[in-house]
């Protein structure tokens, strides 16, 4: 049976991975709150990422740049001129509407004529009455410093990207990396979006991991079929998602970003449809040659084997930590039927887990059984970090919960364990228990 995106925002909310932002004061459209098993699964997907594009390559670097930038910042990157959706009201009921999302064949330059002829009705009350298109600048504005006037505006960034371009000149100068080279950061991004929607998958505050690969203009194809390529790995081999339910969509020229030459939307089967996870995009020279010509700087890269000396063109692998945690969730997320009970179960990968093993004695009440359960949860603890001790209810209930929240093994010490050193494992997925020597753990 395929998965509903209400069995995931229930299972999330139910074992404290992720509850709707300012909860107690009835939410807060768009915003999203992290808990203890929620902040696990993402670290741990964001230090996934950051392994394999980072530490184990030596062709990129990290950088971690503020959140507030210069505003001068997002003149030059094009933003505050262009990024903008099509708001439509709904004159009815007023409800508003991203009006490219409320009909298929238009994209975001979709004009108020084009609209009204695709006649869509109002999501909300079914009625064919629309105002005007509307840009709608989805950048959130703030005022640094006391005085509150036009002087003082500036904004949170709507992607991490620019931070890393922004950078490039101070990192090049700085540890003179041979091209290509790739910059990496993972932080917030902020996006007034006009209809959140769909859980944490279009959200207001979200979290991106970008990279903006330098390359030599001649060698833009190869490189972006090389990121291609290592994209898919991470995906399928790291986060452990099919890859029958990823998709590539080569994104046509009219819909592609304003800086981008080509771009590839690296889609999922959500269970709300098959929606972008990520994106890859050639931005050729587009960002360094406006922060050269907004700054008087130059950014040109000298190759140290050549001489030559030029621009650098960029390919960017754009991923959203929300939209991947989702796909991580959704792909992981079963239900089995056994003697007419479902069992709810998060088949997470071992590295991915908030969890590697539950430790529990088989009775709360016999001290010896206790101590001895301690003092293997102590050292699986010491080893791998990440060991989870529960001791409530029974057996079965201590499994459900932790199948629940994807604990891979559940070890539990009994009687036997005081005589022989070993223990009962039991596995996740298999269900199928085994003896194990404590050292063997
Ligand atoms: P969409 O078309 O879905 O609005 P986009 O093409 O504007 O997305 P990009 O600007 O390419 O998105 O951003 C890069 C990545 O950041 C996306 O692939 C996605 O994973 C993530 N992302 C973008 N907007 C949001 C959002 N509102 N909430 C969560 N993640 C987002």
């Amino acid at each position: 049976m395929a998965t509903k995106l209400e069995d995931i925002v229930s299972l999330c909310k139910r074992r404290g991975f992720i509850f709707p932002g300012s909860d107690v004061y009835g939410g807060f459209a768009g915003t999203w709150d992290y808990g203890p098993l929620g902040v696990a699964l993402k670290k741990k997907i964001m230090n996934e990422w950051w392994k394999f594009w980072v530490e184990d390559r030596d062709d990129m670097f990290g950088v971690d740049a503020a959140i507030i930038m210069n505003p001068k910042t997002w003149v030059a990157s094009g933003h505050a001129a262009t990024f903008a959706d099509p708001l439509v009201e709904c004159l009815e009921c007023k409800g508003r509407f991203r009006a490219d999302k409320l009909a298929d064949g238009i994209n975001e330059s979709v004009t108020t004529e084009e609209f009204h002829n695709l006649h869509a009705k109002c999501p909300t009350c079914g009625k064919e009455n629309w105002g005007p298109i509307r840009k709608f600048n989805m950048m959130f504005q703030t005022h640094v410093g006391p005085i509150v006037d036009d002087t003082s505006v500036a904004y949170l960034r709507p992607e991490t990207a620019q931070g890393i371009f922004t950078n490039y000149k101070n990192v090049v100068d700085s540890i003179y990396p041979s091209i290509p080279f790739g910059l990496a950061q993972q932080g917030k991004a902020f996006r007034n979006e006009i209809s959140p929607r769909d859980f944490v998958f279009r959200s207001r505050e979200f979290e991106q991991m970008e990279i903006e690969y330098f390359v030599h203009p001649d060698t833009w194809e190869e490189n972006f079929e090389k990121l291609l390529k290592s994209v898919h790995e991470f995906l399928e081999e790291k986060m452990e998602i099919p890859a029958e339910k990823i998709h590539e969509l080569e994104v046509a020229p009219e819909d592609r970003a304003h800086y981008s030459k080509r771009t590839i939307d690296v889609e999922f089967d959500y269970p709300i449809g098959r929606e972008e996870l990520m994106g890859i995009a050639y931005r050729t020279d587009f960002d360094l040659g406006n922060i050269q010509r907004e700054s008087g700087k130059s950014m040109e890269y000298r190759d140290k084997m050549t001489g030559e000396t030029f621009v650098p063109h960029v390919i960017e692998p754009s991923f959203g930590v929300e939209r991947l945690l989702m796909a991580v969730l959704a792909s992981s997320y079963t239900e089995e039927e056994k003697d007419g009970k479902t069992r709810v179960l998060l088949k997470l990968p071992e590295t991915l887990a908030p969890f590697r093993f539950c430790v529990s004695p088989l009775l709360k009440n016999k001290p010896e059984l206790v101590e001895k359960a301690k003092e293997v949860y102590d050292a699986l603890r010491a080893k791998y970090g990440n060991v989870t001790w529960d001791d409530s209810g029974n057996i079965g209930k201590r499994y459900m919960k932790q199948d629940e929240i994807g604990t891979p093994k559940c070890v539990v010490v009994d009687f036997d364990t005081l005589e022989d050193g070993t223990v009962t494992v039991r596995d996740r997925d298999m269900t199928e228990q085994t003896r194990v020597k404590i050292e063997e753990l």
